[in-house]
């Protein structure tokens, strides 16, 4: 397991990917938003390791922190993401919380869900997947077919690297179009209001409630 680096093109500029062991080096620091994502070993939240944390400060710059198996802590990945100056920008943010909360004890907030944001504001459509999202709203392709694969592998692939950058890079435009949208139609505080209670459905979904509609009649 070492530290790595590679370059990919998004949308004509340059984006720098660095691979990083455990945890963030000390001399990284991010401006603003933050878009977040996690790789795990699959989607189980009793059973799947968290095994890559992904951050874009939505300039030219990647940060990608390789998780190692027991660790349990990651003390400037966990500074970030709990920063009050830093909105944390994920999609199904849902799913990262829980994992981040479980395996390194991060209590990840304020958090912005592109896929709720989604939900809220492109009523005329049920497609809310990143990929469906980013072509529509950006008009760019994002491969997924480094999705489904070995991601606790010791050394990750260079199109694995590839996939996980992919998936920061775009959400800060992504957010900006979808908040146009949002304040357009008057939905902007319904959407703030749901990324609030979001920390508390990952806590739930960690405590046995994951297949439960708390707010189901029955
Ligand atoms: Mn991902």
């Amino acid at each position: 397991m070492a530290n790595r680096k590679l370059s990919l093109t998004v949308d004509g500029r340059s984006v720098h990917v660095h691979l990083h062991q455990r945890d963030l080096p000390e001399a990284v620091s991010f401006k603003g938003a933050i878009a977040v994502d996690c790789e795990a070993m699959g989607l189980g939240l009793t059973r799947d390791r968290l095994c890559l944390v992904q951050m874009s400060d939505g300039g030219g710059e990647t940060h990608l922190v390789q998780i190692h198996r027991n660790q349990r802590e990651a003390p400037r990945l966990q500074a970030a993401l709990e920063s009050e100056a830093h909105l944390k920008l994920f999609h199904f943010g849902r799913f990262d919380l829980a994992m981040l909360a479980r395996d390194l004890g991060i209590a990840c907030g304020p958090v912005y869900c592109t896929k709720i944001a989604s939900k809220i504001a492109r009523t005329y459509t049920d497609k809310h997947g990143l990929k469906d999202v980013v072509k529509e709203l950006l008009g760019r392709d994002l491969s997924k077919e480094s999705q489904s694969s070995d991601w606790g592998a010791e050394e990750l692939s260079d199109s694995q690297l590839a996939y996980a950058a992919y998936d920061v890079v775009h959400l800060h435009d992504v957010r900006a179009k979808l908040d146009a949208i949002l304040i357009r139609e008057g939905r902007l505080a319904l959407a703030e209001a749901c990324f609030a209670f979001l920390p508390v459905r990952a806590q739930l979904d960690l405590a046995g409630w994951e297949p439960v509609d708390i707010f189901a009649h029955s």
